[in-house]
């Protein structure tokens, strides 16, 4: 069995510190865990760079990764202006966030459910002119799906309903983030399979956690019971938590994937190898903290992973 680890660092990492990474370093950093076998990479945001200069260089960022092979260079899209702009600097997925908390939506996004609605809708339109082979994988992702910090609990009625809509609409895939880290496993099975129930078992196979309580690797095991392959994690956690001091923030990707290979399950990476990446972060963003149980305490005496990695 194979798990797709999609690494967010460049993107949900970077957004949440306040140093800037030089674009060179970006550069070091993506191509370091490419070849230590992570496959997908979200590599940036195209925002305005005056909410967010430390993903200001996106579109370089997305051109070089580009040139990494077997990599899928995927960004995150706040709307329409943003698909356009992934789509001509050449992502191969793009993610629109879809805060099920509306509360959450209007001061994130300062959009409603309708009205993102209608970005998908103009995206999904754009996509289709674009020939096969330069249109990228669009997925809806499902923000605040399991708790806002404004409105507290978010029902998962309404996960299921805008999970439909996104579909609808015309979206691959949409997935589920637990933005605010109140996810617990429980909750994580019951929402895979009532969205897997309305929209059918191939639309979703991705989750995004957080570990701000520490429950991010027990909800990755809820998610792998219910049949997810792919999960979202970072590097170090880089960015942290701001909410939980000492918290990482997504989970960590040498903790994610050291538990899988343990478990016998493959994800192409060489744990060494991603181990070694770190020296990369810790270098370019010295002011950053690093999170990390596995890199901490190195591997298990006689450790044998389950990816099998020649050459
Ligand atoms: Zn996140």
């Amino acid at each position: 069995m194979k798990i797709l680890i999609s690494e967010v660092g460049p993107r949900d990492g970077l957004q949440s510190v306040a140093s800037i990474m030089p674009l060179e370093a970006k550069k070091a950093w993506i191509a370091a865990e490419a070849a230590a076998g992570v496959t997908e990479i979200e590599v940036g945001s195209f925002v305005p760079a005056k909410l967010l200069p430390q993903l200001a260089d996106t579109a370089e960022v997305v051109a070089y990764a580009r040139t990494i092979p077997n990599l899928t260079v995927a960004a995150l899209v706040p709307n329409f202006k943003g698909a356009e702009a992934a789509v001509a600097a050449g992502a191969h997925k793009i993610t629109l966030p879809l805060s099920v908390s509306e509360t959450h939506s209007l001061k994130n996004l300062r959009r409603t459910h309708a009205q993102v609605l209608d970005e998908a809708r103009a995206i999904v339109a754009l996509l289709r002119t674009l020939p096969a082979d330069r249109r990228p994988k669009f997925e809806g992702g499902l923000s605040t799906a399991f708790g806002c910090t404004i409105e507290g609990e978010v029902p998962a009625t309404k996960v299921v309903e805008l999970a439909e809509a996104l579909m609808t609409i015309g979206c691959d895939e949409v997935g589920l983030s637990d933005t605010t880290g109140y996810a617990n496993p429980a909750q994580v099975k019951d929402l895979v399979r009532r969205v897997r129930a309305a929209c059918g078992e191939h639309a979703l196979s991705g989750l995004h956690l957080h570990n701000t309580r520490g429950l991010g690797l027990a909800n990755v095991m809820a998610g792998l019971e219910v049949g997810i392959t792919t999960f979202d994690s970072s590097l170090g956690g880089l960015g942290g938590c701001p909410f939980a001091p000492g918290a990482s923030g997504n989970i960590v990707t040498e903790d994610l994937v050291f538990m899988l290979e343990a478990m016998g399950l493959e994800t192409g990476i060489d744990l060494p190898k991603l181990l070694a990446v770190r020296d990369i972060l810790k270098a370019a963003l010295p002011r950053e903290a690093l999170y990390g149980f596995t890199p901490d305490a190195g591997l298990p005496l006689g450790f044998v992973p389950a990816s099998v990695h020649r050459g």
